[in-house]
């Protein structure tokens, strides 16, 4: 891969894991938030239990994310960024553009959620 071509997902790879940091702290500052309310008004707690689960959650994948991102950053430094983890070929391009913390190739994305939905199921 070209330098600059990879300097620019270097770049984006960045700003994403900047962003998603932000997220995970203004997610962990608000479920706090909303866990003083609860003891505030007892009557809504049964709604900030809701919420709270929601904005676990959401934090959850943000942080898995935020892990993707990290673990591609590694690769740009190790020099196997845009190599597929499992087969080993090239990611397409086009794929990178869309996303740059892709794992795998298309078809080995497909077998690897095929694989998870049977271990799930
Ligand atoms: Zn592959």
């Amino acid at each position: 891969m070209k330098k600059d071509r990879l300097a620019g997902f270097k770049k984006r790879l960045l700003d994403k894991q900047y962003q998603l940091v932000q997220e995970v702290g203004r997610t962990a500052l608000y479920g706090k938030d909303q866990e003083d309310d609860s003891i505030k008004d007892l009557g809504d707690q049964a709604n900030t239990a809701y919420t709270r689960e929601f904005f676990f959650e959401l934090g959850n994948g943000d942080r898995r994310l935020l892990r993707e991102v990290v673990t591609a950053l590694q690769k740009i430094e190790d020099g196997s960024f845009g190599t597929c983890e499992r087969c080993s070929e090239p990611i397409a391009d086009k794929r990178l553009d869309a996303l740059p913390f892709a794992r795998y190739c298309i078809d080995c994305q497909r077998l690897v959620e095929e694989e998870e939905r049977m271990t799930a199921g």
